[in-house]
């Protein structure tokens, strides 16, 4: 086994013949300037150098309706024009007010309000002081733990990193994480499914676990169970087996315990349906859910959070405030380039067109891809799909460990003109294992 690793690897054009020296930005590598972008449209980048990459990532997940969309400039305009700013403390917007109920009018699933923030690690840092206050304000203030899953991602600010398991981009920072986080096993079959369990084997052996780690710390002193119901940027794009989830919010309810979902990268519409968590059957909702990437569309820093209304009517009860709050919350301009996206995407029936789209990349994938020698697992929903690169077919292993193969394969993307997302997990292929290992998968992201 190999330490994680946490180097970014430059591009394929980014030489050392290109390097940071008088550059006043701190990039993520201090040895390589990035590509500059002069120019996007539609689902193109064009870079300074007049080469033009397909954006077949859409950044990290983001951009669901492309660059360059004259109506949201429109928006943002018109919005710039009206109010560019006012305190949420004292005032709101229209944009903000209809940017809320775009998203929650007519949902089924008792999801009454919105705060909106700048970005998903915001939003997950928000969600975790509101599921505290919850209990706050229902006087179980013993309530302090936090229980997520190895091999997640929520996040890089202190909150979000604490709960996250991502351990290249965790472990320097160790010391300065929230001690009252516990992680349990991913639901992640291709590597932890045993070959002798059936799939609800495997989900009750799961289920048992976070049941287990509940009762470990008493389950009377759990906040919240945080997931993510596809998984992102770690693993790359895994779905839980089915029934995991109906078993998690099953577990949580007979606790009292609050589930908090993040949906940053597989929700509004990237898995084919609104939000990821309802294609988990009916029944599966969560208390406190996030959102971000696709909400704004990448037309300006926007990320959400939603609360169930069993929260809200004790909020209101109690102290009767989230005081939390942030100088950019809801800012006009993310709110209004935010409701242009979604109306563009209720207009053109987007969420729709990404299921039936969905189908054909999957065929496509597949086809083309799913008999190579050393791709593992082809997975995802909608337009969100991760490609799990193997030694040997059959085995599981990774085809290389560390992050480098994933940055590897987005070189060679990039130099075939396409942009792909390098993901990375550590694993160790031990069947039955709990993730908690010291090497990494070979992912790659499209979406
Ligand atoms: N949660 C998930 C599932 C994510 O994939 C990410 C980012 O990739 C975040 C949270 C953090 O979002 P942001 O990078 O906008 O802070």
């Amino acid at each position: 086994s190999t330490s994680p690793s946490y180097g970014f690897q430059p591009l394929a054009t980014q030489t050392k013949q290109n390097p940071d020296s008088n550059h006043a930005m701190l990039h993520r590598s201090l040895a390589y300037k990035p590509d500059t972008v002069s120019h996007a449209s539609g689902v193109y980048l064009t870079l300074d150098s007049g080469r033009t990459i397909i954006d077949a990532c859409g950044g990290a997940a983001v951009t669901c309706i492309g660059h360059g969309n004259p109506e949201v400039f429109a928006a943002a305009l018109s919005q710039m024009n009206k109010v560019s700013y006012v305190h949420t403390g004292a005032y709101t917007t229209t944009v903000a007010e209809d940017l809320a109920h775009i998203i929650l009018d007519g949902n089924p699933y008792g999801l009454e309000k919105a705060f909106f923030v700048g970005s998903g690690s915001e939003a997950m840092d928000a969600a975790l002081k509101l599921a505290r206050q919850y209990f706050y304000e229902k006087d179980e203030k013993e309530r302090k733990f936090l229980v997520a899953r190895k091999q997640s991602y929520h996040g890089n600010t202190i909150g979000a990193m604490s709960v996250s398991s991502n351990l290249p981009r965790k472990i320097p920072y160790e010391p300065l994480l929230l001690p009252n986080v516990s992680h349990v096993s991913p639901a992640y079959a291709y590597q932890y499914k045993q070959d002798t369990e059936t799939e609800n084997e495997y989900v009750s052996r799961l289920a048992s676990e976070l049941d287990a780690e509940f009762h470990r710390l008493g389950p009377q002193n759990v906040i919240a169970f945080i997931a993510e119901p596809i998984v992102g940027a770690t693993t790359g794009c895994v779905p839980a087996p089915p029934g995991y989830f109906r078993a998690v919010r099953d577990i949580c309810t007979k606790h009292g315990i609050l589930l908090i979902l993040d949906e940053v990268m597989c929700g509004m519409g990237r898995t084919g349906s609104l939000f990821a968590f309802e294609q988990e059957g009916e029944g599966v909702v969560p208390d406190i859910m996030t959102l971000g990437k696709g909400l704004g569309g990448g037309y300006a820093p926007i990320a959400g959070v939603l609360v169930h209304s069993k929260v809200v009517d004790v909020l209101r009860a109690g102290t009767g405030m989230f005081n939390h709050g942030q100088t950019y919350q809801a800012h006009p301009l993310s709110c209004a380039t935010a409701l242009a996206v979604q109306r563009i995407v209720k207009r053109e029936g987007l969420v729709k067109r990404c299921k039936a789209m969905g189908v054909v990349l999957e065929r496509l994938l597949k086809g083309n891809l799913g008999e190579k020698k050393h791709v593992g697992d082809i997975r995802g929903r909608g337009l969100f799909w991760g490609i799990e690169f193997v030694r040997e077919k059959g085995s599981e292993e990774a085809f290389e460990p560390g992050m480098e193969f994933g940055m590897r394969v987005q070189r060679k993307a990039f130099e075939f003109g396409t942009a792909v997302y390098p993901g990375s997990a550590t694993v160790d292929g031990v069947k039955g294992d709990n993730g908690n290992a010291d090497s990494e998968n070979s992912v790659v992201l499209v979406a």
